[in-house]
């Protein structure tokens, strides 16, 4: 009963999402886990709630007209799709990729709900984004190409409704200039984006929150493991936010860092990645991770980013992308000895790596949970700006341990509950899904 009810939504979605990849990837992991959860708990999924969960509440997309520097028209789409309200103010970041379809952004979307289910706090999910690239463009371009964006977005959201942050391709800078925009146009100066800058109305620990937050996660799988961070050799995938505060936090509790990476290729550091180094190569100069090799001496670089894997570790966090590792990635890891798999990124590992992970007894920790340590720090941001309060640094990240000790405690209580212990993927699903479920039955059908 309970699996073909998950099958039936499932061949709806496929039919009503032609070429939606991702989005299924995501919706087809999240539903095929919760099969245990409706067998114990039917009434979970009474009125349709499976089938108006996959379906967003609301979906923009609008044209992004701009001038670059040579003064030349240029158009990118954007994106903002709303999917669902049921636990707060729609929330979730922006992404600036040349990548960026509908499917990117309704996959990131509906991790969103789950995720930002998982913190505790209130929070609904969404997701927004467009295909225009930051990367080689001028600060003046990026501002124009912000403004320009933020005039169609500002219409949709506000710090009751819809509050936006960063993603791949969306750091300080840009968060800067959509307020700007944002502020200009409603008038009002208040927590409708994260992101800020501290010096302005952001928060402190809010950069490196996701890559502190993993790393907390990760302790405490270690320890279910019999192991802790202290002298293991970690492999970081990326080398954005997410992936250079993990390597910061991953080398202050003792591990060695010895590769990161970026879309081009990997560096491997036998000695460990001097964090420094790397901030200041990829955040103040937006360089490329090859720079690396050439500033620190036994260092070397591998062109091709997926070789990452390649290289011997007791642990390997992903942080760059989804599908950034697949079966043969999953397998090399295995054959070198590698203990441990947490995702910093949305979706990194493809269903063929986890099964690889899974038969091999690797524990694994799903991105939905891992890297949940963001949002929940944007919704600490939230708090202080309707506050017109700043938090200490101390404040913010004992915050944000606790916050992330507890999404393990739920993923491990709720995998245990559903009959499968040690199961991350189950756990974090199964609790995400029960808060929103019981949420929207109480709120009635809309
Ligand atoms: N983009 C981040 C994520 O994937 C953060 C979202 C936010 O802070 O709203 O969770």
């Amino acid at each position: 009963m309970s699996q073909s009810m998950v099958q039936d939504a499932l061949a709806g979605l496929v039919e009503r999402n032609p070429g939606h990849i991702e989005f299924l990837q995501a919706a087809q992991e999240v539903l095929g886990s919760i099969v245990p959860v409706l067998v114990k708990r039917p009434e979970l999924a009474r009125d349709g709630i499976l089938e108006r969960l996959i379906e967003p509440d609301r979906q923009v997309i609008f044209r992004v007209g701009w001038f670059d520097d040579t003064g030349a028209i240029r158009v990118n789409r954007g994106f903002r799709v709303q999917f669902n309200n049921a636990l707060g103010p729609y929330k979730g970041g922006l992404r600036f990729h040349s990548s960026v379809r509908l499917d990117t952004i309704k996959f990131l979307g509906f991790e969103q709900i789950f995720k930002n289910a998982l913190t505790e706090l209130p929070m609904g999910g969404a997701k927004g984004g467009s295909d225009f690239d930051p990367h080689g463009k001028s600060d003046g371009e990026v501002m124009r190409f912000c403004q320009s964006f933020m005039t169609e977005l500002w219409r949709y959201i506000g710090a009751d409704t819809d509050v936006p942050a960063g993603d791949i391709g969306v750091g300080e800078r840009e968060i800067g200039y959509l307020f700007g925009q944002y502020k200009r146009l409603a008038n009002v100066h208040t927590g409708v984006l994260t992101g800020k800058a501290p010096h302005w109305g952001g928060s402190l620990v809010r950069k490196e929150a996701t890559g502190y937050g993993l790393v907390y996660f990760a302790a405490r799988m270690l320890a279910a493991a019999g192991l802790e961070w202290d002298g293991l050799d970690t492999v970081i995938s990326g080398s954005g936010n997410v992936a250079l505060y993990a390597a910061d936090k991953a080398e202050s509790v003792g591990a060695r860092v010895v590769a990161m990476s970026d879309s081009h290729g990997y560096v491997y550091d036998p000695q460990g990645i001097d964090f420094h180094l790397m901030r200041r190569i990829k955040e103040d100069r937006r360089d490329r991770i090859q720079a690396y090799a050439g500033e620190r001496s036994g260092a070397e670089y591998h062109e091709g980013a997926e070789g990452i894997w390649t290289v011997p570790c007791t642990v390997a966090l992903p942080c760059a992308t989804e599908n950034e590792m697949d079966e043969a990635g999953a397998r090399a890891l295995v054959a070198s000895g590698c203990r441990l798999v947490a995702e910093g990124a949305n979706m990194p590992c493809t269903p063929e790596a986890i099964r690889v992970l899974h038969e091999n007894g690797i524990p694994f920790g799903p991105g939905k949970a891992a890297n949940a340590g963001g949002v929940a720090t944007s919704l600490l941001e939230m708090a202080q700006n309707s506050q017109r309060i700043h938090w200490t640094f101390d404040e913010v990240n004992s915050r944000l341990y606790g916050i992330m000790n507890r999404i393990y405690d739920q993923c491990r209580e709720a995998a245990e509950h559903f009959g499968k212990p040690g199961d991350l993927i189950l756990g974090a699903n199964a609790a995400g899904f029960v808060r929103v479920a019981r949420a929207m039955l109480a709120q009635g059908v809309v």
